[in-house]
This record gives structure tokens, C-alpha cells and sequence, in this order.
């Protein structure tokens, strides 16, 4: 299955080849994407989502549609780039979505489109790479939470969609509310008190209708994953690739779109497709067409977490082959339970043998994880998503992940335990975990990190030890050994561990960081500050880590480097500054620390907003064009300030 992977990866990436421009210049469509988060195809029913059902009797509904991949981050991503997973790098939550690979929305924005998104989720914020194109992208959850309902989203598209304008429109939203835990609103928390997942359902259909009533255009509705409710031993999705979270609804409602159902089976990924296609920019593989291919989908979480056999599916017509350390072989229409294996009785299609044998299996070198801060893998653990820190092993005789299904809860809620550094409620689970799974790699590691986090030195090296003979060459070990030492008295041995890791890998943060804490000890302060400047072309320092940067360079006697590092220091807050002495009416102090506060600030609008008041309160020549800045970069904090600003006017 690993065979010339660069062939393939071109394959996919040619997918989402160029545009040509439309012949004929056409009205555009504004066009509405709506994703629905965990709804299973059979979540679909004239009881829970009315609206659902009466818009399939405008357009057309496809009864066999798939996602590329069970979670949310890396379907999503499949939808806006068009490619499968092994084509974008996305396999989990957690990950980033690579600047180099082309996305829908910039493309939609040449075509002369205004974009915007409205998210439910953290797993979805615009950090993890979806939010290259968009004007506008709305991806602020409410104060202390990593989710918000449809209610809330479907508000804040009503009034971007209440404004005026010319330009036809690509406008995203995402719904959140089928995801665990299930705690819909009143009425449907009455209404469905013997299924809350279908309540969470239909007070997102609600959502749904309401929206629908203020688009003009073209539509799309999709499922962007199922929900396992217990099928095959799966509570959410993710793990595992059967029909309970691989077929999902999807609507399509617009120009050139047929009246009726589809029995076609389709992948969502060409939602991306279908919507360049109404954009006049390329019509190939559009949904609008009956265009038959094998459906592919992957399920890589667990091997790239735990080891375990990678797992893909082929799906040709109504047949669908999972191989997963095995062939697995259902016809979807008679069995969509997939109770019966069909494997040892029919022949599996060249076509589909082919699609099988020739999906990229990622290596340890291909999921690039991206840079997460220990706060944003702690919001994503509160949505249930927590991903490995290890690189995956390849393991011979790795278990089939549907033989491991009674581990799965065991594994998400140690992963949620460690990342809160909850250690001594993990350890247990691990130990568990470890009993039924003795190779898991990145369980051993944790075990050995939460007993070094506890101060058990001796429970930590035996971990370690564990861990060494699971995978004699992982790094993963090497490193997480060498903060253990660098951590406690005995120090000067992780040098020599620090010093190779480094040496082989100059970008590994951890093991960057722990050696910068070394050399400051031994007292060499050149070699710290060399590594702290590493760390900080790699990844953004705190304001305090900017101080310490200073006074280290001082020691250093690098003069240049300890005023560049203060003076950052004292600008992350010149936007607080600014707002503080507007409001203690010091207008020109509030002038020049706001004219400090660089593009590169997240809240940069802010301070172009803050800056035009206090231009028309020191009466400016230039307020005007200053009040135009703030209006043409606003985002979804700043419009409405703008807007009712008395000065402005
Ligand atoms: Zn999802």
C-alpha cells in the first residue's frame, strides 16, 4: 500500500488543478455552504429536521454521499480544498492545513465573490488553516467555551447577510450542536428525551430553516461526519470507517441542479468542485453531473495516535471494502448495519483494489503537527480531541482498530486527563491501557511523563525503560527521557540527549527549550540565548518570555538584541495602552502608542478602530481616510462598533 507515494500525492493534487476561465460571463450565484457537524444520513427524518426535508424537495439529494475522512477539522478540509487527506496533510484535529495547498475560498475571491465563514468550534478556528480567503471569518466562540450553538452562528450570519451589496457572495456556515455531549434546548430537549442526539439534530434544523430563508442562490447542505452511537463499538467518530459515520447527508439546491434523489455514491470532497463550478470557473467533477467514481475515505487517528492498523475504504457503487489489517467487504443497501462480511465470497473490483492499494499511507515524516500551545491542545481536549504528540510506529501485528473498540473511550478520556495534567487520575487508565495494549507507544510515553510530572523518579525511568523497548529509535522517547532528567537533580544527563536531538532535529521545541533552561544552569549564556532565539523564529514568545529574552541578551552584552526584545516586550500592550489613555482623554499619548501596534496583532482592527476616534477627537486631517482604514479592515468585533460610532458620522 506505500508504493511511490509522490505518483499518487500528484494525482490528487491535480484534482485541484487550475481554473480556466469561464468562455461566457454569466451572472454569479451568491452560493451558501452549510456544514452540519456528527449528522449521520439516517439523523435525516421528517420528525427531526422538517426543514432538511422540505428543501430536498427543491433540489437534489444525494443518498449515498460520503466523508473523506470521520473528524471534523480534516473533512472540512477535504470540502474546501477538494482533495482527499493524503492530498492536504490534514488527517486529525489538531493539525494545520499547509498555506501551499489551494483552498476554495481565495479561489472564490478572483472570481470577483465576497467570502465569509461562521464556525461553530474551535476545532474549526481560523489557527488551523481554513480561514485562507475569507473576508470575513467568524470563528469567536463565547467567553470560556470551544463551541457555540447554531442559535448563536445563525444570528451572527443574519446580520452579514443582512447588509447590502452588490457582489455575489460564498458565504460558510458550520453547525455544531450533534456533537457529544448532546444537551439540546428546550423544546427538543423535552420532545427527544429518548434521543438527545436527534434533538441536538432538530434544533439545528431550526437553525437551518432560518437561515435558508434569508440566502439567496445556491445551496449546499452536507454532514461533514456521522456519530457511531455504539455502532461497531464506537460511541463518537473518527476511529473507525463504517456507514454510522461515514454516510452523510448532502444536499444540493441551484442552477442546473436536477429535482429528485441521486443513488450515486459521491464523495464530499467535491462539494469544492461543484461550487467552483457554479463560480463559472471550472466545471470538472461537479456534483451537478451523475459522474461515477470509487469513493475513497480514511481513517488514520489511530494508527497516527496509537499504532494501529491504518485504515482505508474503497467504495464502488453499492459495495463498500474497508481494509484494515484485513478485507472487509458490505454492500451498503442490503447490510448498511455491516453485519455481514462479504469478503471471503466476492471478488473485489480492480478499480477498487487499486484505489486501496495506491492511498498514501502517512509516514512519520508526513503529518506535520502543527505548533499547538498547551492552551490550544486544552481547548480542543474540552471538545474530545486530543492527538498524539509522538510520531507513529509502524508495528507488525498492530491491532485492527475494531478489535481495539473497547479501549476507545479508556484512550479519549486518558488523552483529555493528560492534557489537563491531571496526572494522578491518569496514570490508572494508562496502566489499563497499557495491560490490553503493551505496544502503544505514545501511552508509554505519557505514563512516563505524568509519574516524571508527579516527582516518581523511580516509576518514571521504569516507564522510560517501557517505552525504550517499544520503540528503540523513537526520538519521541529520547526526548521526553531528556526533560524527565532536565527536569530533576540528576540535569547534567540530559545534555547529552538534548545535544542529539537537537543536533538531528533544530526545530523540536521541547527539546529546544529544556537545553536553553541547561545552558542558562551551567552558566553558558550565549549558547541559551542562541537557543531561545531558535524558539522564537518558531514559535511566538509570551510579553514575560520577551523580558527574559532582554535581560539574558543583557548578560550577553548584545546590546541590539536586548533592546529589540524590550521593545516588543512593551508593545504587545500598546493596544491596551492606547485604550486605556483614550479613555483617560491623554489623546496624544493614546495616538502614539496605538501608532505602534503592528499588522501583525490578532486585534489589529481594534486598533485601527480606536485610532480613527482618536483622530476625529484630535481633529486629524487625515480622519477620514483613517475612518475608512477601520471600516475596510474591520472584522466581526469592530463592524458593529464602527457602525454606531456617533463620531464617525
Ligand atoms: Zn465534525
Amino acid at each position: 500500500m506505500q508504493s511511490s507515494p509522490p505518483k499518487i500525492l500528484a494525482a490528487f493534487f491535480i484534482l485541484a488543478a487550475c481554473a480556466k476561465p469561464h468562455p461566457v460571463e454569466v451572472a454569479k450565484p451568491s452560493i451558501l455552504l452549510v456544514t452540519l457537524d456528527t449528522t449521520r444520513a439516517d439523523a435525516i427524518r421528517p420528525d427531526t429536521t422538517p426543514n432538511f426535508n422540505a428543501l430536498a424537495g427543491r433540489g437534489l439529494l444525494f443518498r449515498q454521499a460520503y466523508t473523506p475522512v470521520p473528524q471534523t477539522l480534516a473533512a472540512h478540509a477535504s470540502i474546501m480544498t477538494g482533495l482527499y487527506p493524503a492530498g492536504h496533510g490534514v488527517h486529525e484535529n489538531g493539525r494545520y492545513l499547509s498555506d501551499k495547498v489551494p483552498v476554495l475560498a481565495e479561489q472564490m475571491k478572483s472570481a470577483g465573490y465576497r467570502t465569509a465563514a461562521f464556525v461553530s468550534a474551535f476545532a474549526v478556528a481560523r489557527r488551523f488553516g481554513l480561514g485562507r480567503g475569507f473576508d470575513v471569518y467568524d470563528d469567536q466562540m463565547p467567553v470560556g467555551a470551544e463551541e457555540r450553538s447554531s442559535k448563536e452562528t445563525t444570528d451572527r450570519a443574519l446580520a452579514y447577510l443582512a447588509r447590502p451589496s452588490a457582489q455575489p457572495l460564498f458565504l460558510w456556515v458550520h453547525y455544531y450542536d450533534p456533537h457529544f455531549p448532546y444537551t439540546p434546548p428546550e423544546p427538543y430537549r423535552t420532545r427527544f428525551r429518548n434521543n438527545l442526539y436527534l434533538g441536538e439534530v432538530a434544533a439545528m434544523d431550526e437553525q437551518l430553516g432560518r437561515l435558508v430563508a434569508a440566502s439567496r442562490g445556491a445551496i449546499i447542505i452536507a454532514g461533514d461526519h456521522g456519530e457511531g452511537l455504539g455502532e461497531h463499538g464506537e460511541a463518537q467518530h473518527g476511529d473507525l470507517l463504517y456507514q454510522a459515520t461515514e454516510h452523510i447527508p448532502l444536499l444540493l439546491i441551484g442552477p442546473g441542479v436536477r429535482v429528485g434523489t441521486s443513488d450515486t455514491a459521491v464523495s464530499t470532497r467535491r462539494i469544492f468542485h461543484t461550487i467552483r463550478d457554479w463560480a463559472g470557473l471550472d466545471a470538472a467533477h461537479t456534483l451537478r453531473r451523475d459522474e461515477r467514481e470509487v469513493v475513497v475515505a480514511e481513517a488514520m487517528k489511530p494508527f497516527l495516535d496509537y499504532g494501529w492498523q491504518p485504515q482505508v475504504m474503497a467504495l464502488d457503487g453499492r459495495v463498500k471494502t474497508i481494509s484494515a489489517g484485513k478485507i472487509e467487504v458490505y454492500d451498503v443497501i442490503a447490510d448498511p448495519a455491516e453485519t455481514h462480511d462479504l469478503a471471503p465470497r466476492v471478488d473485489i473490483s480492480r478499480e477498487v483494489r487499486a484505489a486501496l492499494h495506491d492511498y498514501p499511507i502517512p509516514t512519520a515524516e508526513t503529518p506535520a503537527p502543527s505548533a499547538t500551545t498547551d492552551e490550544e491542545r486544552r481547548k480542543l481536549a474540552s471538545l474530545g480531541y486530543v492527538s498524539a504528540t509522538t510520531k507513529p510506529a509502524i508495528r507488525k501485528d498492530a491491532p485492527r482498530p475494531v478489535d481495539m473498540a473497547r479501549l476507545f473511550p479508556l484512550l479519549d478520556e486518558a488523552a483529555r486527563l493528560f492534557v489537563l495534567e491531571r496526572y494522578r487520575e491518569v496514570i490508572p487508565l494508562l496502566e489499563k491501557i497499557l495491560a490490553a495494549d503493551p505496544h502503544n507507544l505514545d501511552s508509554a510515553l505519557r505514563l512516563a511523563t505524568a509519574q516524571s510530572s508527579l516527582g516518581h523518579d523511580r516509576q518514571a525511568l521504569d516507564a522510560f525503560r517501557k517505552a525504550e523497548a517499544i520503540d528503540p529509535d523513537s526520538e519521541d522517547v529520547r526526548t521526553y527521557l531528556a526533560l524527565h532528567y532536565a527536569r530533576g537533580k540528576d540535569w547534567p544527563k540530559a545534555i547529552p540527549l538534548l545535544e542529539r536531538i537537537v543536533s538531528e532535529n533544530p526545530d523540536r521545541l521541547p527539546a529546544l527549550e529544556a537545553l536553553a533552561v541547561v545552558r542558562e544552569r551551567q552558566g553558558r549564556v550565549e549558547d541559551a540565548l542562541r537557543l531561545r532565539l531558535r524558539i522564537y523564529s518558531v514559535r511566538t514568545p509570551t510579553a514575560a518570555e520577551l523580558v527574559q529574552l532582554g535581560r539574558l541578551a543583557m548578560a550577553a552584552g548584545q546590546t541590539a538584541t536586548a533592546i529589540d526584545a524590550f521593545e516588543k516586550a512593551r508593545s504587545d500592550h500598546d493596544l491596551e495602552l492606547g485604550v486605556l489613555y483614550l479613555a483617560a482623554g491623554r489623546l496624544q499619548d493614546a495616538r502614539d502608542a496605538l501608532d505602534r501596534v503592528p499588522p501583525s496583532n490578532p486585534d489589529y482592527p481594534m486598533a485601527l478602530f480606536k485610532r480613527a476616534q482618536v483622530s476625529v477627537l484630535l481633529h486629524e486631517i487625515d480622519s477620514r481616510t483613517r475612518i475608512e482604514n477601520a471600516r475596510q479592515h474591520a472584522d466581526a468585533t469592530t463592524r458593529p462598533l464602527i457602525e454606531r460610532e456617533r463620531l464617525f458620522r
